[in-house]
This record gives C-alpha cells, sequence and structure tokens, in this order.
C-alpha cells in the first residue's frame, strides 16, 4: 500500500529552496535525527501537537475540550500528559489564539496539486518551480513520485530536497522525475556523522557520487557550524570529496548555523541539542576559508542560499 505523508508545512515565496520563486511543501519523517534541526516537526512521521506559552491567553477552552483528561494547567502554561493523549486535535480547533495547534495534515494530491498551481503565475513569472522537502521525501516514493510527474505535466519546475539516506533505486526513480536535487552534505567524516546525526555517511555519499555518475542535477548544501563540521579538515575533505565527482553539482551553499530551531524544539516539547554539543555561528573568516576551498578545486559556490 503507497504511504501518504503527513504534510507539516506549504511555504509560499520560498527563495531558497532552489531557483527562482518557489512552493515548498515539508513532508514528515526523518531518517536522520541531527543535533541542529531546523526543521525539528519533520522529524516524526506521526502527527504532533506543538503548544507556544507566548501566545496561550489562558482561556483553558482547550482543557474543557479534552476527553482524555491529558490536559493541565500550570503556571507555567498548559501542561499536555502525553500518556493520556491521543493527539486527536480537539483541543487545537477549539482554540482561540493557535498556541495550540497540529503539526501534520493528510493532503489528497488533488487538492496539493490545487494548492500548488494557485501559485503559478509567480512561479512562471520568476523562472521557480516546486520544490519537495522534509523531513525526508524519499520515505513516501511512489506519492512523492505521482505529484512529480503531475508537475511536469503542468511544465513547473521540480526540486527534491533530500538527505539522499535511502536506496539508490528510488534515488533514480526520483530523478527521472526532478529537475534539481538538493543535497545536504554535514559531516565526512564516518563516526562524527553517526554522533551528529544519528546515521552513518555511507550511503549518502555513495548516492551523491551515483546522482553525479548519472548526471542528474544538483546543489550540495553544507550547513556550516562550529563545534560539528567547521573545522579545516572537514571542509577540506568535503571539497575534496565533491572536487572528485564525475559531474560536479551545480552550486554548493555554504549556509551559515543559527539556532533559530530552539522554539520549534519547545512548542514540541522535544529536546534541541540533546547531547548538548557546543555549537556556534562560524565567523565571516571561517566562512570565506570555506568558500576560497571550494573555489580552489574549481566548485561553484556561495555563501548562503
Ligand atoms: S490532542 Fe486530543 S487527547 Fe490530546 S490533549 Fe488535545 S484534546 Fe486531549
Ligand atoms: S485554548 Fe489555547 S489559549 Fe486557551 S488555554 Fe488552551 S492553549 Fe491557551
Amino acid at each position: 500500500m503507497q504511504k501518504i505523508p503527513y504534510i507539516f508545512d506549504i511555504k509560499r515565496y520560498s527563495i531558497n529552496d532552489g531557483p527562482g520563486i518557489r512552493i515548498t511543501i515539508f513532508f514528515k519523517g526523518c531518517p536522520l535525527h541531527c543535533i541542529w534541526c531546523h526543521n525539528p516537526e519533520g522529524i516524526s512521521s506521526s502527527r504532533e501537537k506543538m503548544y507556544a506559552v507566548n501566545k496561550c491567553i489562558g482561556c483553558g477552552y482547550c482543557i474543557g475540550e479534552c476527553d482524555n483528561g491529558a490536559l493541565l494547567k500550570k503556571p507555567e502554561g498548559i501542561a499536555t500528559d502525553t500518556e493520556k493523549c491521543i493527539v486527536c486535535g480537539k483541543c487545537t480547533d477549539i482554540c482561540p489564539s493557535k498556541a495550540m495547534e497540529m503539526s501534520g495534515k493528510i493532503w489528497k494530491k488533488k487538492d496539493l496539486m490545487k494548492e500548488i498551481m494557485k501559485e503559478c503565475t509567480l512561479i512562471d513569472s520568476s523562472e521557480g518551480g516546486v520544490t519537495f522537502c522534509g523531513g525526508e521525501p524519499l520515505l513516501y516514493p511512489e506519492f512523492l513520485n505521482e505529484m512529480l510527474q503531475e508537475c511536469g505535466d503542468e511544465e513547473l519546475h521540480r526540486a527534491v530536497d533530500t538527505t539522499l539516506f535511502a536506496k539508490w533505486e528510488t534515488v533514480d526513480m526520483i530523478g527521472r522525475n526532478c529537475e534539481l536535487f538538493l543535497v545536504d552534505l554535514k559531516v565526512m567524516d564516518e563516526e562524527k556523522h553517526k554522533m551528529f546525526t544519528g546515521v552513518s555517511n555511507k550511503l549518502i555519499l555513495e548516492n551523491i557520487r551515483k546522482i553525479s555518475d548519472a548526471g542528474y542535477n544538483f546543489w550540495i548544501r553544507i550547513p556550516l557550524i562550529e563545534g560539528v563540521n567547521a573545522d579545516e579538515e572537514n571542509i577540506r575533505a568535503s571539497a575534496e570529496f565533491i572536487a572528485s565527482l564525475s559531474n560536479k553539482p551545480e552550486w554548493v551553499n555554504i549556509l551559515p548555523y543559527h539556532d533559530i530551531a530552539k522554539g520549534k524544539h519547545k512548542r514540541l516539547g522535544s529536546l534541541y541539542n540533546p547531547s548538548q554539543v557546543v555549537m556556534s555561528e562560524p565567523t565571516q573568516e571561517k566562512l570565506e576559508y570555506a568558500l576560497n576551498m571550494f573555489k580552489n578545486e574549481n566548485i561553484n559556490a556561495k555563501i548562503g542560499g
């Protein structure tokens, strides 16, 4: 049976997810657990409830609506007993200030296509397109492929933002139905990659080499994080790896780390950076050092998306 994703966001007017102005569709579920994850609501493939205490007006409607007695008013806000909560969403439907919200909605393909096509004028005029990301969209290969085919029928430019932590057969199938892969290259050392993302980078590096050999168009994005991957050894190893590919990425985007995801983790009740690694933004000098390292290998690189 076809796996259907929960979609946790649809971002319009996106300018960092491929060329032009784009509409970006976010799928829930990811095989990686990066400690700096910017979209923590994309990690779990299930629907989740989020609570923003700063939006809560303390009306207590949510408590009255919950049949399971899962909500409790505390001095610090509304607490959810996750043992009792069945994530039915009734409390989020009644919340007048949207302090409580559900993350994750099932979309029928035809409705999702309609939503995408609402943006077609702006997409066309900016030579933009549609980007599928997550989480990891390749967790839903048939659904994704059908969406890509429908977008192709509408002559939209199609990008897939992926970890490439997937079987080659899946990557190859998706590659035939999109114009661009956006791939993160996080850490070159396998043990460190496991430590920071929860998985080995072997399959990812293999798949990057395969999409390059197959002639698929791709951009590589490097989230540069002091304390994780901004050391000279990793930057050099990344540049050497990319330089060794048979077909180079169209772009390498060096993306400086920021910690804006902290607030989202709080709303989800999940822990940001559970292993307490000291992470910080790279300095301008470090960003330029990385940029020059790639340029010296004749790689098209820039700072930012
Ligand atoms: S999602 Fe449903 S079960 Fe969970 S707290 Fe809200 S109303 Fe109660
Ligand atoms: S319904 Fe919304 S605003 Fe009211 S107490 Fe619950 S979370 Fe806060």
